[in-house]
């Protein structure tokens, strides 16, 4: 059984879950657990949410976003409280994962909260001292919705970081807000021959639209790993 120990906002409607999971094994960049809550009456609920850093002995992180109505997702960014239990399950995934060992590029690519397992993989990285190269392409509706806002601010060696803004642009920033196209991936991704992996990350029909342009740019499909977080409400 797992206890909550730590809440830190991230956006409005965003926050990190720090749990104590008792007998923890450990995880891998990129992994994901199984939440599962119980009401009074005995009701459960499960979701999947993403490890969000490296290990640290007991310590699992997470980075929930509200969903409007969502059985899950509206308890744990709403009355879940310090010291309160839920049942954590994992680590799951063997696919949609880096190590620190392998010396690629890589190609981070994250719709909203898409950014969580990535962050655990630059995380990873930097604890690990890597210099693989990295590039994140991080896109959100609004500057208010970046998650993990201080810490990408602070400069990481060889970590190249493009915001793209559907909503509203920064103030001071010329342009229009807009979407990733071929455009945005010609001028962000390395080419094909550069031999990067590209961990791509998001609601599902992000991650479909993105996959679809970097194939049609000539990445091969096995560069390109994908994780869906479900629907998407745009
Ligand atoms: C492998 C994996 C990893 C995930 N990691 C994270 C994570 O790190 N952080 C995180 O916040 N979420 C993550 N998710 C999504 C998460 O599992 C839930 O789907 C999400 O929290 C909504 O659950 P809910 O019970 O609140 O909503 P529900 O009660 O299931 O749904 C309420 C409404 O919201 C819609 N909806 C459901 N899921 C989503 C979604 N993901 N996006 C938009 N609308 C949705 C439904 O269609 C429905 O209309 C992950 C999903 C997967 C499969």
């Amino acid at each position: 059984m797992a206890r909550l120990a730590e809440i830190r906002q991230e956006t409005a409607t965003a926050r990190t879950l720090v749990f104590h999971v008792a007998g923890w094994p450990g995880h891998l960049a990129g992994q994901h657990v199984d939440v599962r809550l119980t009401a009074a009456d005995g009701y459960t609920a499960q979701r999947s949410y993403s490890l969000a850093a490296p290990p640290d002995r007991d310590r699992v992180e997470l980075t929930v976003q509200r969903v409007p109505d969502g059985e899950v997702s509206e308890h744990l960014t709403g009355p879940y409280a310090i010291g309160d239990p839920v049942e954590i399950r994992g680590p799951i995934g063997g696919w949609f994962i880096w190590q620190p060992v392998e010396p690629e590029p890589v190609l981070l690519v994250a719709g909203g909260s898409g950014i969580v397992p990535l962050m655990a993989m630059i995380r990873a990285r930097r604890a690990a001292g890597s210099r693989a190269l990295f590039r994140l392409l991080y896109s959100v509706r609004t500057p208010a919705e970046r998650y993990y806002a201080e810490e990408l601010r602070t400069p990481y060696a060889g970590l190249d970081i493009t915001y793209v803004y559907t909503r509203e642009l920064p103030e001071g920033r010329a342009g229009i807000p807009r979407r990733i196209d071929a455009a945005t991936l010609n001028a962000v991704a390395w080419p094909p021959e550069f031999g990067a992996t590209t961990y791509l990350c998001g609601p599902t029909g992000f991650v479909e639209t993105v996959a679809d342009l970097l194939l049609s740019l000539g990445h091969a499909a096995q560069s390109i790993r994908t994780e869906r977080f479900g629907p998407s409400r745009d």
